[in-house]
């Protein structure tokens, strides 16, 4: 009744840096992961299989292509790092990702 508080928010935190995301000079709180990852998104971030990355954080992949020569880690290297790349999908090192 009355006032509620709600203790269910999330803030987003860079994987690559670890610094949070504050495109203001405030830490944004969503009510859901969805609403977080559309305004991220909106800022250059990425949003890859549960990890979360600012714009310069993104990790290379395996083969030394960078995320977005994946096609944003969608598709085979498009990268000219190697001629002969023949990588299916970007692949970060494990270390990259914890
Ligand atoms: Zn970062
Ligand atoms: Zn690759
Ligand atoms: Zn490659």
């Amino acid at each position: 009744m009355g006032l509620t508080k709600v203790e269910a928010c999330y803030t987003v935190t860079c994987d690559g840096c670890g610094l949070d995301f504050e495109p203001g000079d405030y830490i944004p709180h969503y009510p859901s992961e969805g609403a977080a990852e559309d305004d991220v998104l909106g800022y250059g971030w990425i949003v890859w299989k549960g990890h979360w990355w600012g714009e310069d954080c993104a990790p290379a992949c395996e083969c030394e292509g960078s995320f977005r020569e994946h096609d944003y880690g969608e598709g085979p290297c498009e990268a000219d790092h190697d001629e002969t790349c023949k990588c299916e999908g970007f692949k970060p090192r494990e270390e990259a990702i914890g």
